[in-house]
């Protein structure tokens, strides 16, 4: 993270969104909830080689696949030495974001935004960045200090997506039907109910 220039400065000036201990918490959370959309150094680091490397040849079925896919869905800035994601929409680009940087990326944006809600902090970070599921944008925001301490998030927003999240925890419901979970009424029961702050 020091090396980014674009978090160094967004982070001069912005309080503390995430604590050390949700950071850590998250860490740990992407540890018991892998998924493949997520992308780890040693990933991105192949993904750039098939990209960058014309001596490197697939060895065998497996590794033409993935050259396929590395050359059809990413693509190497070498100006600014960075992977981004070609959207299938075609023309735009994304940036790929390793999950170690999840938690830094979410409180760029969500802090930028000015502590928007659940729906524009996913759709922010969904326009402009590759390798981050909606679950870890609900986990870190229902964990936002600042949200946390608004009296006027308490009835709707963030705080509904985290009791919402919390009943998902509980009734240990795989976050494959996370969709689900949001598109049934629960959250418009939720949001009438006054909340204890936290
Ligand atoms: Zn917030």
């Amino acid at each position: 993270m020091p090396e980014n220039v674009e978090m160094d400065a967004a982070l001069r000036h912005h309080s503390v969104v995430f604590s050390q201990s949700t950071k850590s918490d998250f860490l740990q959370y992407t540890y018991e909830h892998p998924s493949e959309r997520r992308v780890s150094h040693v990933e991105k680091n192949s993904l750039i080689e098939w990209l960058t490397n014309p001596d490197r040849r697939p060895s065998s079925q497996k590794e033409y696949s993935r050259r396929n896919y590395a050359q059809r869905t990413f693509s190497w800035n070498d100006k600014a030495q960075k992977l981004l994601a070609i959207t299938k929409n075609g023309g735009q680009y994304r940036a790929v974001v390793t999950e170690d940087t999840i938690a830094d990326v979410v409180e760029l944006v969500h802090n930028n935004n000015g502590h928007a809600g659940w729906d524009a902090t996913w759709k922010d970070i969904n326009t402009s960045y590759y390798g981050i599921l909606r679950a870890d944008v609900a986990f870190l925001l229902k964990r936002c200090q600042v949200c946390a301490n608004d009296p006027r998030k308490r009835s709707k927003g963030p705080l509904a997506v985290s009791q919402a999240l919390q009943s998902v925890d509980q009734s240990a419901l795989s976050f494959l039907s996370f969709d689900e979970f949001f598109s049934t009424s629960t959250l418009e029961g939720l949001e009438n109910e006054d909340h204890p702050s936290v």
